[in-house]
């Protein structure tokens, strides 16, 4: 037990808040984006600097508290928070410094994409990261990082130049290329289990407006479609880019009355090649089946990186399964067209993340990230407002699952999986195991980080 007198000393030494069971706050503040997930924190620390979270990791360890490091509070599992224990929660550390000229770009440990996109395209910037831009720039970064611009600049991670942590001691560190290189292999793809990282630095890449959007086509040329996408992407121009979906169409606008609610496959693609090639690049998509519906145009990359907040706020129920898969066969395709006609709600999917082009061309050892030889990142998703739709979101994305993995890797993305056990976490990073335990045995040997997807120490 935690007694008053060692809170009101923690709550004093803070710039930031200390938020108890019997806050008014406590309830909000313990809400994960998952609502599937129900954590009940005892004390949660809400950082406003690098003196706040040495404090705060000082004391979790002296009170010998479980510590859980909360960013964006977007992880499947919801590991960014825990029970009984301590949550560092680094939400009022968003902030972000971008030098146009040397094109570098901080950004505070709890800011979330949506702050790097803004400040970044002031200057003709951004940084590769995902899809939604209210996910936390912190787990993203530190589990590889997908999405619209991975074929042309590589994973998040490909693009991360240096971190400054406080370890599991207290001690502040950078990590970088020059300065503890271990350090910095391990959190490109190790996840939050080496320290908390209270500041990212990104190259800054020259895109700006994107032909970008989906290209949707009926459910009963899916198995088409599928085939003609496995064929052309991987040997498309690396500045075109397009994730895979089975998805119902929302019921309101950009789309068209005829097709709301129907289920039907698309293309999400993102073209940074420049507008003059925009139409070249995507001609074969538009030309080998006709798409029932063409949103793709010139966007602002905010825009493209904010198109799916809106149908995907926090507070859904959401069940993950995941794989990485280098070929689909046509068994493969069938399958998933067979579970993916089956989406049991409109905000359930499957995407298939490209992971080809310049993500490829990172060595196996570069980083841990270990599937650099893998063409997709698959994620299957059964997402719902309504708590009682549980059961039929978890059996459906299970199936769906089971019926293709014996087709993939072996493998998942590790920021795509719930807790699935150490098996899983093992199979994630492959080769890279043993030197990532090691590493943490070195920076975390009581393993004081382990709300994570956790890679125990080895002495
Ligand atoms: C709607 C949605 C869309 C997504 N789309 C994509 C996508 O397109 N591409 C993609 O790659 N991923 C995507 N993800 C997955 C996302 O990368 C993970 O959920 C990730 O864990 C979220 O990071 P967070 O900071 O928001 O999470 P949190 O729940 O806050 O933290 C998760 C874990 O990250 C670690 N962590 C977070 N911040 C820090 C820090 N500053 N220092 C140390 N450890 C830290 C901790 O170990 C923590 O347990 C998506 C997730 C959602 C919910």
């Amino acid at each position: 037990m935690v007694g008053k007198t060692e809170v009101e000393s923690l709550r004093a030494k803070l710039r930031g808040q200390v938020i108890e069971r019997d806050d008014p706050n406590y309830e909000a503040a313990s809400k994960v984006y998952n609502a599937m997930i129900h954590k009940r924190p005892l004390l949660i620390a809400r950082c406003l600097d690098v003196a706040d979270v040495i404090t705060a990791i000082e004391f979790g360890r002296n009170q010998n508290l479980q510590v859980s490091i909360r960013g964006g509070g977007h992880n499947a599992g919801g590991l960014g928070i825990c029970d009984d224990g301590l949550v560092i929660d680094l939400s009022l550390m968003r902030y972000v410094r971008v030098d146009p000229k040397a094109k570098r770009i901080r950004a505070g440990g709890g800011c979330v994409w949506g702050d790097v996109d803004h400040a970044a395209h002031a200057f003709g910037l951004a940084v590769p990261a995902g899809i939604i831009s209210t996910t936390g720039v912190g787990g993203l970064t530190l589990g590889g990082g997908l999405g619209h611009l991975t074929r042309r600049f590589g994973l998040t991670i490909d693009n991360l130049l240096s971190a400054d942590l406080v370890l599991a001691d207290g001690s502040f560190v950078t990590a970088s290329a020059k300065q503890n290189e271990d350090l910095f292999w391990a959190i490109r793809g190790g996840g939050g289990n080496f320290g908390v990282v209270t500041s990212f630095e990104f190259r800054g890449q020259p895109v700006h407006t994107v032909h970008a959007g989906p290209m949707l086509w009926e459910m009963d040329q899916a198995e088409a479609v599928l085939k003609w996408y496995r064929d052309f992407l991987p040997q498309a121009p690396e500045d075109l880019n397009g994730f895979f979906a089975f998805l119902t169409v929302p019921p309101g606008p950009p789309f068209p009355e005829h097709l709301h609610l129907r289920k039907m496959c698309g293309i999400v693609w993102c073209y940074s090649g420049g507008p003059r090639k925009a139409a070249t690049a995507l001609k074969p998509a538009r030309g080998f089946l006709r798409p029932a519906l063409d949103l793709v145009g010139p966007l602002p990359f905010p825009v493209v990186q904010s198109m799916f907040d809106a149908l995907y706020p926090p507070g859904l129920q959401w069940y993950w399964k995941a794989d990485f898969v280098k070929t689909l066969s046509d068994e493969a395709v069938r399958l998933h067209v067979e579970h993916g006609s089956q989406l049991p709600t409109m905000h359930s999917t499957m995407h298939l993340y490209p992971v080809n082009g310049a993500a490829a061309r990172v060595g196996p050892d570069q980083t841990p990230w270990s599937y650099r030889d893998a063409n997709w990142a698959e994620v299957i998703v059964g997402v719902d407002p309504d708590p009682g739709k549980k059961d039929v979101l978890v059996e459906w994305a299970r199936n769906y699952w089971e019926a293709l993995h014996p087709h993939s890797m072996g493998g998942a993305y590790v920021n795509f999986m719930m807790e699935e056990g150490a098996e899983r976490v093992e199979a994630t990073y492959r080769g890279s195991y043993e030197r990532l335990a090691a590493i943490k045995g070195k920076y975390d040997p009581k393993n004081f980080f382990r709300v994570n997807q956790n890679i125990p120490p080895k002495q």
